[in-house]
């Protein structure tokens, strides 16, 4: 089993525990910020491990662009450094902290990664400066203002008429490892359409009913997980480039799997291990229940109309 399930998770469904103070960026403000004795500075190494024990460092010396303010918690002022070593620092996956710090170290990740690839504006070439406390980039030459991107990416818990969940083995990952279907969305594509797609091309499975359960921030290095359940049919034949392996475990054969070493699933923090452990006690939503269907049969008799 995954330890305590859920915990991690419920700080991307409730009002933010984070306030990114978006009234107080100016140079001023953050400078003011930045010499309060309160505040504190989250330290992030190159392998995305941050700091623990203690989690946060007092503020020194002077405030430099590339070093991002994240916001308020409980009105102590977070920032965030990139640093070259940290000998206590942990992975977000290993050692998932408390809500609030679990929203201050995704922040933190996503928004040094963009630091690191916004050296150039990617309209003219220009030279940029940070700004907004690290939340933005202005281009020298053509004063273009830039902002940290998110990529979206669907992940899916795909059951089939007798409750068994696919689980699937990239080629990449250690022996054992499975986890759920997972895929980035393509341009122009909604999250559904990009779930039909990724199951379909990657395990051949094929989809007749699918329902949004929520988001989580995951940024290595700037991804959104859009989570859904659906039902599926099909996965016999997975293609073997992006999955090894893939298939239909009842919950009896992930319990013995797991107990004998031979499943290793998701560690808790991750959107894939709430989908899992959801599943593992009964209780994902049911996929039919798509509230959409409904709605949209009425609004078509309303409105005499298709959109
Ligand atoms: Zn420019």
């Amino acid at each position: 089993m995954t330890g305590t399930p859920f915990v991690n998770m419920h700080p991307w469904d409730q009002v933010p525990l984070l306030d990114r103070d978006g009234a107080h960026r100016d140079p001023e403000s953050i400078a003011a910020a930045w010499g309060d004795e309160r505040s504190r500075v989250l330290l992030v190494d190159r392998s995305s491990r941050f700091g623990i024990a203690p989690f946060g460092i007092p503020t020194q010396g002077e405030y430099d662009e590339h070093t991002a303010y994240l916001g308020r918690v409980d009105g102590t002022c977070w920032f965030a450094r990139r640093v070259d070593e940290l000998p206590t620092g942990r992975m977000i996956r290993d050692e998932p902290p408390d809500a609030a710090n679990t929203q201050l170290v995704m922040a933190a990740l996503a928004v040094l990664a963009w630091h690191e690839s916004m050296t150039h504006c990617p309209v003219c070439g220009g030279t940029v400066r940070l700004a907004s406390g690290g939340f933005s980039a202005l281009c020298r030459e053509c004063n273009r203002e830039h902002f940290p991107r998110t990529d979206p990416a669907v992940i899916v818990g795909v059951l089939d008429d007798d409750d068994r969940l696919f689980l699937a083995h990239q080629t990449s990952w250690a022996q054992w490892r499975a986890s759920v279907l997972a895929g980035f969305v393509e341009a122009g594509e909604s999250a559904e359409n990009a779930l039909h797609r990724e199951v379909s091309e990657e395990a051949g499975v094929r989809l007749s009913a699918v329902r949004y359960l929520g988001s989580q921030p995951w940024p290595f290095p700037r991804s959104l997980m859009l989570a859904f359940v659906a039902r599926g049919y099909g996965g016999h034949e997975v293609d073997h480039a992006e999955l090894q392996w893939g298939g239909w475990f009842t919950r009896e054969e992930v319990e013995a799997r797991t107990a004998e070493g031979t499943l290793v699933l998701p560690g808790i923090g991750s959107v894939a291990a709430r989908i899992i452990d959801a599943w593992r006690i009964g209780r994902l939503p049911v996929p039919e229940e798509n509230y959409w269907a409904d709605i949209d049969a009425e609004l078509v008799v309303r409105t005499g109309e298709r959109f």
